[in-house]
């Protein structure tokens, strides 16, 4: 699996992703995408769009406001318990989430160095630990060991009782201390209790191994106050997620659209969250889009339906790329589900930090409409023409993110291969995605004709797809480039094309294949529709029907 690291380097240096604000030190909670990246992460909105609203029968879309009125907050749910549980280091002031706190220490520094002695056994060793200056001083200088040793390492003997039984072979160690020797050895205590000791019984923070402050809960939610005097404004929020968009839209595009059940409506928009730990690049910020389906089915039959979701959105990252060894679906276990939700699964993609959240497809009963019924006082029931019979529809709700999306797919895309003793990195992203479909590439950029002819080219492709021009290097170089970026198809003009003193020109030029690096030669005026196949994912046939001659010039 590609390093985080690399991703992020690699979209800044080829204009993919930058951090907001970066000039001024940047923003950690936010980043902008670059000339390529807002194409790239267009498409994976766009294929979205595409495959949930357009293609289907049953769904329909809309563009709710970011603003909303603050009641519907109150109705959701939202203003009592959208929240985290908040810790805070008393020490270093750095936050964290109570429910991933565990997983933070897992990947401390200091925790991991000071494993490695406990697991060697000696507790001589793990009180050199604490004085070293580049171990526990330096990397957890406010644990309660680093500060007290000899208090911390006395207090373990305590433990001795619980332990010894099971450690009945250890070797005798001497412990440091006021009190001899104990039977325990640092490796036979559990890392939780070992844990719980260094720090003299509080949480440890992940960071410098201070004391934590109990968890509780911090809000998610923006606060914005509307109108231009701040006292008698409107207090209200950046909504936190684009579903209630939806709900409180129910009835307006029911009798707009006359849908009838089962049927969603899609949305694509803007969402804050005022994470605790927001971080792993694109994947957690406060600012980012979702991509949510609110699919209303008839009570009874909602299960279906959830499965029938389930199912259907786990394909669509595969159909787009996404290896199947690196997706998978979680069930929230019933103490992690939302206070409304029947059953929720989650699609987890392999990101380069674990498993983790893509897209949580829920079960969200009659909750919302009922809710929003209730508060609002207009009803929002379903009236079944077949049986004269007012409804509350169930709700479920694929909810993905888009900026997760783009993440999971430019990593899965991620290769790095050997080429003739050299380091190619290529994106093999679906064309589809890819932010530029073909590149057009000048074998000599001296050369007017060719420069002229490939220009021609670049212009006439553009009015199908995305096509760039770029002579500013090599060819060989310029081809790296395309496959960094993950363009699909070079198209290149060379001294054949255009012909000159010694030959007439012939008309063809090169098409380079991103994956398999094969060159064809085709007809200028074949040139569209061989592209159209090609972008169907038909280079295979192409390529075996081809002429396949030597290609002059352009090589891989
Ligand atoms: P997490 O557990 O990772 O905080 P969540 O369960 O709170 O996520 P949902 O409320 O189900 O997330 O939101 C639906 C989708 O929106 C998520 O699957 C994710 O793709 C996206 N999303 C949620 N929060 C963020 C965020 N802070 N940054 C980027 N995307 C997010």
């Amino acid at each position: 699996m590609v390093d985080l690291d690399k991703i992020v380097s690699l979209c800044k240096r080829r204009g993919f992703i930058f951090q907001s604000s970066e000039i001024y030190g940047g923003l950690g909670s936010a980043w902008d995408y670059g000339p390529l990246g807002v194409e790239y992460k267009n498409n994976v909105k766009r294929l979205w769009w595409r495959d949930n609203v357009h293609l289907r029968d049953d769904m329909v879309g809309l563009d709710a406001a970011i603003t909303m009125h603050p009641k519907v907050w109150e109705a959701s749910g939202h203003l009592a318990s959208f929240s985290d549980p908040f810790m805070g280091c008393l020490d270093c002031g750095r936050h964290y989430r109570g429910d991933q706190l565990a997983e933070a220490l897992a990947d401390s520094k200091w925790w991991l160095s000071l494993k490695e002695r406990k697991d060697k056994g000696s507790w001589a060793d793990i009180q050199k630990w604490t004085q070293n200056e580049r171990d526990g001083k330096k990397l957890a200088p406010n644990l309660a060991l680093v500060k007290h040793p000899e208090e911390i390492i006395f207090l373990m003997q305590g433990v001795t009782p619980q332990v010894s039984d099971a450690v009945e072979e250890t070797p005798k160690v001497s412990v440091i201390g006021p009190v001899g020797t104990t039977t325990v050895s640092p490796s036979s205590l559990s890392d939780e209790m070992f844990l719980r000791m260094v720090a003299n019984h509080s949480s440890p923070c992940p960071s410098c191994g201070g004391r934590l402050s109990e968890p509780k809960p911090a809000s998610l939610m923006l606060e914005i106050v509307l109108g231009p005097v701040k006292e008698t404004g409107t207090l209200t929020y950046l909504r936190p997620e684009t579903a209630q968009g939806i709900f409180v839209n129910f009835d307006n595009v029911l009798q707009s659209s006359r849908k009838k059940l089962p049927f969603g409506i899609a949305q694509i928009g803007k969402a804050f969250r005022n994470e605790i730990t927001p971080g792993n690049f694109t994947f957690r910020t406060r600012e980012f889009e979702q991509m949510e389906i609110e699919f209303f089915v008839r009570p009874g039959t909602d299960e279906e339906w959830h499965q029938k979701w389930i199912d259907a959105r786990f394909q669509w990252y595969q159909t787009y790329g996404i290896r199947k060894e690196n997706i998978r679906l979680r069930e929230q276990e019933p103490d992690e589900l939302a206070f409304y939700a029947k059953r929720c699964v989650d699609v987890e993609y392999l990101f380069p930090m674990g498993w983790s959240e893509l897209e949580g497809i829920a079960n969200r009963t009659d909750y919302d409409l009922k809710q929003h019924s209730r508060l609002s006082g207009r009803t929002l029931e379903y009236f079944d023409e077949e049986t004269k019979q007012k409804i509350d529809p169930y709700v479920i709700e694929p909810s993905a993110g888009a900026d997760r999306s783009a993440l999971a797919f430019l990593v899965d895309a991620y290769q790095e291969e050997q080429v003739r003793g050299e380091k190619r990195v290529v994106l093999r992203f679906h064309p589809e995605l890819a932010p530029t479909k073909i590149a057009v590439l000048p074998l000599l950029k001296k050369n007017s004709k060719i420069v002229e002819t490939a220009t021609r080219i670049c212009h006439g492709l553009r009015k199908h797809w995305i096509a760039m021009y770029d002579d500013t290097a090599s060819i060989g170089r310029l081809y790296r480039r395309q496959d960094e970026v993950g363009t699909p198809f070079c198209v290149t003009v060379d001294v054949q094309t255009v012909g000159d003193e010694n030959k007439p020109p012939d008309g063809e030029v090169t098409i380079r294949d991103r994956d398999s690096m094969e060159q064809i030669r085709v007809p200028i005026d074949r040139l569209e529709a061989v592209m159209m196949d090609l972008m169907a994912g038909r280079w295979a046939k192409v390529y075996s029907e081809s002429r396949k001659q030597p290609v002059a010039g352009a090589s891989a």
